[in-house]
């Protein structure tokens, strides 16, 4: 079994999509090892967006996952680390994410693209220590 760090991003808690993500993942089998509603300040997102730093869209991607509530998920199960990459689809909704995915049926934009999953073991790691220090 194999752990996740899942967002909802502020984005997806605005349009009310948080129980369709997490319906999302409940019926593919995963579970979910922790969860917390919360907003993010500067240093958390910074933290978790390091790799982007530098990058023409870094600025206006840490004001938005500080403008507003955001919703943490500690996903938990066999393989989630790419379960969860497949449920949510590619970065650019449109271009990338296939119907059936969670930005493929609900995004329009890169930016505004919902959801977040790590992309790796080390990520995951690194970032459940960023959002569930305790865990
Ligand atoms: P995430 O890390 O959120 O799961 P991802 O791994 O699919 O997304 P990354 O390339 O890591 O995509 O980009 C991180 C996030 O930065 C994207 O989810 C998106 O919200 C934002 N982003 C990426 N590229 C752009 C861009 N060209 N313009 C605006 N925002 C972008």
């Amino acid at each position: 079994s194999e752990r996740t760090l899942v967002l909802v991003k502020p984005d997806g808690v605005s349009r009310g999509l948080v129980g369709e993500v997490i319906a999302r993942i409940e019926r593919k089998g995963l579970k979910l090892a922790a969860l917390e509603l919360r907003t993010a300040d500067r240093a958390v997102a910074e933290e978790h967006y390091a790799e982007h730093a530098g990058k023409s869209f870094y600025g206006d991607l840490v004001e938005f996952i500080t403008g507003g509530p955001l919703v943490a998920i500690v996903v938990e199960g066999t393989r989630a680390i790419s379960a969860f990459r497949q449920l949510a689809g590619g970065t650019d909704p449109v271009e990338k994410a296939t119907p059936g995915t969670i930005r493929g049926d609900f995004g329009l934009e890169v930016q505004f693209n919902l959801v977040h999953g790590s992309d790796s073991p080390e990520s995951a790691d690194r970032e459940i220590k960023i959002w569930f220090p305790s865990l």
